[in-house]
């Protein structure tokens, strides 16, 4: 079964790749940064208190990240598998993981961090489809429209500078560690996520099949 995690800092290419290698294994693609932004969107009790800790670059507290990911998790299409984007992000969370569902693959992505704040302020994404584009290196054919929906594209209040580096400390000091974590579990794979998104997912795959 693919139970697989993308793991590694923000601005790394976790969402761009866990979107088309979700799609070519043919289990969903679970990201909590995505799953926030939506009940915040919506307004919902929760997605309202998510908000302010998003807009900060700060981890929203475990209670309210486990709940959406909770109820994710338990709908049907993520019984044969899933790839998580996102999550676990502290080793708290990958205990609280650990409880509930076993894994067979954590993918770390490794890049210079100089590379982080370039790619991350460059990003833009489509509101309506969630497609990501960088402005430098996969820009839209048309400047500021969604190649697949023509919606006007969106910056994410999170990649600004401020949060951007509050987001980069967060990752040191709170996700990092995950990586020793499960390399003491087995678990881990590493792929050097420098490249075109394209290069980038073959490695992935690559390291998938290894598996
Ligand atoms: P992402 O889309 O993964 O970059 O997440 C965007 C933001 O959502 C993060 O900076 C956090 O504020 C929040 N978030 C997403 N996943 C988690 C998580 N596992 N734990 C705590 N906060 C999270």
């Amino acid at each position: 079964m693919h139970r697989i995690v993308f793991l590694g800092p923000p601005g790394a290419g976790k969402g761009t790749q866990a979107a088309e290698v979700a799609r070519r294994l043919g289990i969903p693609h679970l990201s909590t940064g995505e799953l926030l932004r939506s009940a915040a969107a919506e307004q919902s009790p929760l997605g309202v208190e998510a908000d302010g800790y998003i807009r900060a670059g700060h981890l929203v507290p475990d209670p309210l990240v486990l709940r959406v990911l909770g109820e994710r998790l338990e709908r049907p299409d993520a019984r044969g598998g899933f790839l998580l984007d996102g999550f676990p992000r502290t080793v708290a969370q990958a205990e609280a993981l650990g409880r509930v569902t076993a894994l067979d693959r954590v993918v770390a992505f490794e890049i210079p961090e100089a590379m982080l704040l370039e790619r991350l302020t460059q990003r833009r994404h489509c509101p309506n489809c969630r497609r990501i584009y960088n402005l430098a290196t996969s820009p839209p054919r048309v400047a500021g429209r969604c190649d697949d929906d023509q919606s006007p594209l969106e910056q994410r209040s999170d990649d600004r500078p401020s949060a951007v580096r509050t987001r980069l400390k967060v990752y040191l000091e709170q996700t990092a560690p995950l990586v020793a974590y499960y390399r003491d579990l087995g678990l881990l794979v590493t792929v050097d996520a420098t490249g075109t998104p394209s290069e980038v997912r073959a490695r992935i795959e690559a390291s998938l099949s290894r598996a």
